[in-house]
């Protein structure tokens, strides 16, 4: 058996440090008399995978000196009523950020929905407001997952700058976002850590490994299990596998982990690698949100 060579980004090990860090500004915030930060999430139906992610993002919350607000609303809401209850977390003070959890259920318009959101509160960073601001390099919010991506290569000193960088999936929520931001001359963290050369490939793409065989950096944000394998990537490459997939043995990324590990020079695994750091990106977003809405009211 060959042995596995990859370096492996501890994604719930850099997520616990920068939780660690966001409790530690969200204390000196509220010691300074800021209000405390607050986040609103918006769940509707009963999904049961909404309610565990909606259970972990209060959780992280109240874990890092936030608190959180649950509004459970049945499957058979309409659009009008999520816009009535929009405006009004939109107008009240004590919420900081909203959270509209996806997806909504069929009868829904989710653009609707999710375009009512106050920009300031928009922890998500969905809004038009917001993506245009993060196109033009002046970001309110950073979108978590992207963001998640970069703190991950930042903190274990992959740096950016003149790489290639190919990423495999073109969602508004992954794929775009982190596009935008890798082109910037600085995303938020640093020189290096942006002013990438970008490849994005989607489902109409031709010859998909000769892409990846170009790729310094794979960012993998398909939702197919274990599609991209060593063969398809440059020995060296550095691998970060957005992916989650329920699979009959657990969860597993969009990348072929045991033999993406004989080719690449670092791996991010699932679970345990850019998951737990998108919640720790929407925590970052809820604390800047109520900073953002609170300015000069801490000492
Ligand atoms: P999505 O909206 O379904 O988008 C998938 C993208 O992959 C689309 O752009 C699609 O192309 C492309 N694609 C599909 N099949 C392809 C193929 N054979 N070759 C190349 N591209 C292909 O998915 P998403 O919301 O970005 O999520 C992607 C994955 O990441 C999912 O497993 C999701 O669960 C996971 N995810 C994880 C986190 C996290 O916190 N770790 C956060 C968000 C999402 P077209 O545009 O042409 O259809």
């Amino acid at each position: 058996m060959e042995t596995a060579t990859a370096r492996i980004l501890d994604g719930k090990a850099t997520a616990k440090q920068i939780r660690a860090e966001i409790q530690s500004e969200t204390t000196d915030w509220i010691a300074a008399g800021g209000p405390v930060p607050t986040l609103a999430a918006v769940l509707v139906g009963d999904d049961p995978a909404s309610q565990v992610y909606v259970q972990n993002k209060e959780r992280a919350c109240q874990q890092t000196g936030m608190q959180s607000r649950l509004v459970r609303l049945p499957s058979e809401t309409s659009t009008d009523e999520l816009l009535d209850l929009l405006a009004e977390l939109n107008e009240d003070a004590s919420v900081s950020g909203i959270l509209v959890q996806l997806p909504l259920p069929a009868g829904v318009d989710t653009q609707q929905v999710l375009d009512a959101v106050n920009p300031e509160k928009d922890v998500d960073a969905f809004a038009p407001e917001n993506v245009g601001l993060l196109v033009q390099g002046r970001p309110r919010f950073l979108p978590c997952t992207p963001h998640g991506v970069l703190q991950i290569l930042w903190r274990h000193q992959v740096t950016l700058a003149g790489k290639h960088v190919v990423i495999v999936g073109r969602s508004e929520i992954v794929g775009k976002p982190l596009a935008n931001m890798l082109v910037q001359r600085d995303a938020g963290l640093g020189v290096d850590f942006a002013n990438a050369t970008v490849t994005v490939c989607h489902s109409r793409s031709e010859n998909l490994t000769a892409h990846l065989q170009q790729a310094d950096v794979v960012v993998a944000a398909v939702g197919q299990p274990k599609m991209i394998t060593g063969q398809m990537l440059k020995p060296g490459a550095v691998v970060i596998d957005v992916g989650i997939n329920r699979v009959e043995q657990g969860l597993v990324g969009d990348v072929d982990f045991d033999s993406a590990c004989q080719t690449a020079s670092a791996i991010t695994p699932v679970p345990g690698g850019v998951g737990p750091l998108t919640i720790a990106m929407l925590l970052r977003n809820t604390l800047t949100a109520c900073q953002l809405q609170h300015r000069g009211q801490s000492s």
